[in-house]
């Protein structure tokens, strides 16, 4: 069943009706209480900001937990992120099994999304991208550290998930599986941000609003220390000062969600 942007029950007859119902008791991941459509165009804008902004291309993705069943996630199916739109927005249950798929395929990757919403239950929001200036600190072994207050969600520096701990040195690199979706989101512990080393990054956050700014100040930051790296030692936030300015600027991340979503709009 694809989700209706006005929430309403899909149109069934008797039939239908009664075959939903006995496939509901059988296999209780299928049958849902429709999202939120403001949750739902959230997730779609989302998309379109993070490719607008740099954080995704052809490839990434981002995904919000179901605002009426903790046990279910929203991420659309397989595609380009700035093509999404809410037809295109499937629902699973965390174990990423979709709870109908109606033919649609959908991300190699969704088990990084499963299973950090099984751990975490502060997390309603997910992105995992590839960007590029992010990519040398998961790849050497400096660490990414805020350069400044908007980035204080980095604390004291990201961990690195390698893949090859637990699928060993002839993985493709993805995280295709329960197992190493596991493995992902136990390397992530309680960060903001996990780094993947030999493939790019994931944010986690309180919202869909919250976690693109994450995504977003996490390539910048990136790019701001690589050019703070070429002039000399960079001096970061400490600790008390990174969690300091993380509460504060999560109080104001509507101001650029809102610049961001005009400029998608106009285009
Ligand atoms: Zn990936």
């Amino acid at each position: 069943m694809k989700i209706c942007l006005c929430g309403c029950a899909p149109r069934m007859g008797r039939r239908s009706l009664i075959a939903g119902a006995l496939a509901a008791t059988a296999v209780p991941a299928v049958a849902a209480v429709p999202a939120d459509p403001r949750l739902i165009d959230d997730l779609v804008v989302a998309n379109r900001i993070l490719y607008d902004q740099g954080v995704v291309d052809g490839f990434g993705h981002i995904s919000a937990r179901h605002d009426k069943d903790p046990n279910r996630y929203l991420l659309s199916r397989s595609m380009a992120p700035a093509l999404v739109t809410a037809d295109d927005i499937m629902e699973f249950d965390l174990d990423s099994n979709p709870t109908d798929s109606s033919g649609r395929t959908p991300y190699l990757e969704r088990f990084i999304h499963g299973e950090i919403y099984k751990v975490r239950p502060d997390v309603m929001a997910i992105v995992h991208s590839h960007s590029p200036a992010v990519l040398p600190f998961a790849d050497t072994h400096t660490p990414l550290k805020p350069m400044n207050h908007i980035a204080g969600f980095l604390g004291s520096g990201p961990p690195v998930f390698d893949i090859r701990s637990t699928a060993g040195d002839a993985s493709d690199m993805l995280i295709r599986s329960k197992d190493l979706g596991r493995a992902l989101a136990k390397s992530m512990g309680q960060s903001q941000i996990l780094l993947m080393r030999g493939h790019g990054s994931v944010a986690a956050a309180q919202s869909v609003r919250h976690v693109v700014f994450r995504a977003i100040y996490t390539e910048v930051n990136a790019r701001t220390e690589l050019q703070a790296m070429a002039l000399g030692k960079p001096v970061f936030l400490n600790e008390k000062e990174a969690a300091a300015a993380m509460k504060t600027n999560d109080g104001l991340v509507e101001r650029p969600w809102a610049l961001w979503k005009q400029r998608v709009a106009t285009k």
